[in-house]
């Protein structure tokens, strides 16, 4: 039997690299972009090169289908081809390119029983338009037109419009939505983004769970006063308050394995060095796998921000920005992945994943898992983020040897 090609997968990844290249020797294919488009038809040429059809739905998706030799649902894998700005080529990239492998590799081999479906998702990264996962969102019915028309990007440009822009067709969202019912699994490679497969020096971690995240804005009110003639006892300084609860997160957080918690932003008003900090604007960003937990943890924050700030004579404000579920991937899918890992003398580990993706949108309709293969040091989302393209070889023919074992009837 074929086996992955390493070579191939680097030549897909190098002609990647040569589209959406900013100035600063990084990759901004930003969703809904010209660049983005482009990828999806070089995603296009390679497949329709091993044979497979090919069609981009309404808002950007494309599926390039292997038909089988028995009427059964299909198994399905992919990834994204868009990045954040000034990001890598890899985050998403792998993913299509291993697809784009198991692909070449089924059609070599005459196709399975059951269909193969390969996608390349539009809109992943939520740096364009603050909302991640935009394409699959569509695609399975969990956003509609609408939600593009309030999506905005920094230059006030909507999803809706940039959509339009590049040739789709983002009033006929509703076409592109699909039940799945013709699918039995959906598998996503996609590179750890993390440092743990690395750490333990395993090429390949089986993922169990895609955490969830609870954003939170909270403004800390105080008052601006002159740095040199207000005494200590007389301040009400909100960057304190604001420190105070920093480290307040850090503490909770602390006090389970997989919990997260971040304060990533930290808005400081005047922000001048001769005055006592009137206001803070900061983002909260709390993850786990345990949605009651990642609640739990956010509801006892805010506690905690109320007590500091009444306890320094400052106001605190909180509004919610996002909020999301941990999801639980498919168990069976996920020891079928763990079989095929064993029969092919992988070695790997069953990990959480701590950023989501799409599979996490895909896993609320159809049975899903999700294969990592390290990436360099843990770096992602930057111009120098690197994957082995014989880690992504290997993840390939895990997969291809997981959807063998589930077309030769292995049940989900
Ligand atoms: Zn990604």
């Amino acid at each position: 039997m074929t086996v992955a090609d390493a070579n191939r997968i680097d030549m897909f990844l190098s002609e990647l690299a040569e589209i959406g290249r900013d100035d600063r020797s990084g990759w901004s294919r930003m969703a809904f972009s010209p660049a983005e488009r482009e990828a999806h038809h070089l995603f296009v040429r390679w497949l329709e090169g091993y044979g497979l059809e090919t069609r981009t739905d309404t808002v950007g998706n494309t599926i390039a289908v292997l038909p089988g030799r028995a009427d059964l649902p299909a198994l399905a894998t992919g990834s994204h081809l868009d990045t954040v700005y000034h990001g890598g080529n890899y985050d998403g990239a792998v993913g299509v390119a291993a697809a784009v492998e198991i692909a070449r590799l089924l059609a070599h081999d005459g196709g399975l029983q059951s269909p193969l479906h390969v996608i390349a998702f539009a809109g992943e990264e939520g740096a364009r338009f603050g909302t991640p996962c935009i394409g699959s969102r569509l695609l399975t019915g969990a956003f509609s037109a609408e939600d593009l028309r309030v999506m905005v990007d920094r230059d006030g440009v909507t999803a809706y419009d940039a959509a339009a822009a590049v040739g789709l067709q983002p009033g006929e969202a509703a076409a592109a939505r699909s039940g799945f019912e013709d699918v039995a699994c959906f598998v996503e490679v996609h590179i750890e983004q993390g440092r743990v497969l690395e750490a333990r020096e395993r090429p390949i971690g089986v993922v169990h769970s895609i955490g969830g995240s609870t954003r939170v804005e909270l403004v800390f009110d105080g008052r601006a006063d002159h740095s040199g003639a207000t005494p200590m006892w007389l301040r009400r300084d909100a960057l304190v308050a604001a420190s105070e609860f920093v480290l307040a997160v850090e503490r909770r957080a602390r006090m389970h394995a997989t919990t997260v918690a971040t304060v990533g932003r930290l808005d400081v008003d005047p922000d001048s060095l001769t005055t006592v900090p009137g206001r803070v604007v900061l983002g909260l960003d709390v993850r786990d796998i345990d949605s009651e937990r990642q609640r739990d943890l956010a509801e006892a924050l805010l506690d905690d921000a109320v007590r500091i700030a009444a306890g320094r004579d400052v106001k605190v404000s909180a509004r919610r920005l996002s909020d999301q579920s941990p999801v639980a991937l498919h168990g069976t899918v996920q020891s079928v992945l763990a079989g095929a890992a064993s029969r092919l003398d992988l070695p790997f580990i069953t990990m959480a994943s701590g950023a989501s993706h799409d599979a996490a949108h895909l896993a609320k309709h159809v049975p899903t898992g999700m294969v990592f293969v390290p990436c360099r040091e843990g770096i992602s989302h930057s111009p120098v983020e690197w994957a082995d393209p014989q880690h992504i070889a290997q993840a390939v023919d895990l997969v291809v040897d997981a959807f063998r074992a589930i077309d030769a009837g292995a049940s989900l």
